[in-house]
């Protein structure tokens, strides 16, 4: 049972770190939300978890584009059985006009972050007895698109990392494995909707199933609660042999 374990999932505040929060905490997992912000709403959202579902929950900022940042995270979560590495930007551009920043801000957030963070849960974790990584990467970690150099490297660079990690603690009950969604209709996708319509001349209803859904066969989204389920699952007794592996969950994409 996972009942009064604490799950610390970065870039919690919005869609699929949030989504799995809610998730792991109906499975009365006590979490601690994240992002780089301080508002109250920050922690609204953490105290409106803990009401709905009887769990502790709190919200701790930390900007995982540093590192010290995201080892004080592990710190200050007090405890650390499942630890959800989420947190991740995009941007768009062709590599000779991607800017510098864009690119440092992608592999520091995207991808070092899980480092740092791994780095500091893996104590925590051995001296609990039980620990799982979960690193949110994407079909982009294991296919590419063009203008997205800094996405597709964090991405596949999370995938090795899980693959390390599952080995360096393969002999402990510790698994650490990657999820690769595939499209899910949260604020980092829906931004890119109205100006895909608009670059395509296209209606938004066509934008999502022609251009933005254009790799995923099923052509739906994956859905937050999906993601969380899998979660959960990985967080199981059944998935205890499960390591050092990533699956996707993107409708197809990447049988293609
Ligand atoms: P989102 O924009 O809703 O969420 C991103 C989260 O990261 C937010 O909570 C944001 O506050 C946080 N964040 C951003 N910069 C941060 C920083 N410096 N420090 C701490 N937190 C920071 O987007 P999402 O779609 O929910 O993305 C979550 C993860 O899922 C990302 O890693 C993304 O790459 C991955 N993913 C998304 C999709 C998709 O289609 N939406 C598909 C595959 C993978």
């Amino acid at each position: 049972t996972l009942l009064g374990k604490t799950a610390v999932i970065t870039g919690s505040n919005s869609g699929i770190g949030l989504g799995i929060a809610r998730e792991l905490a109906k499975a009365g997992v006590n979490v601690v939300l994240n992002s780089f912000t301080d508002r109250e709403e920050d922690h609204a959202l953490a105290a409106d978890i803990a009401a709905e579902f009887g769990v502790e929950a709190k919200y701790v900022s930390a900007d995982m584009s540093k590192g010290d940042d995201c080892r004080r995270l592990i710190a200050d979560a007090g405890a650390c059985d499942i630890l959800i590495n989420n947190a991740g930007i995009q941007h768009v551009a062709p590599i000779q006009d991607f800017p510098t920043e864009k690119w440092d801000a992608i592999i520091a957030i995207n991808m070092s972050s899980a480092f740092h963070t791994t780095a500091a849960a893996l104590p925590v974790m051995r001296a609990a007895g039980w620990g799982r990584v979960i690193n949110i990467s994407s079909a982009h970690g294991l296919r590419a698109s063009p203008f997205k150099s800094a996405y597709v490297t964090a991405k596949h660079g999370v995938v090795g990392m899980t693959k390390v990690v599952g080995l360096e603690t393969a002999k402990e009950p510790i698994t650490a494995n990657a999820i690769c969604p595939g499209y899910v209709l949260t604020p980092l996708v829906e931004d890119q909707i109205p100006a895909t319509a608009i670059e395509y001349g296209i209606s938004e209803d066509e934008a999502i199933e022609k251009v933005i859904l254009a790799k995923q066969p099923s052509k739906e989204f994956v859905t937050v609660e999906q993601l969380g389920g899998i979660v959960t699952f990985l967080c199981s007794d059944a998935a205890a042999q499960i390591t050092g592996t990533s699956i996707s969950a993107d409708g197809g994409w990447t049988s293609q």
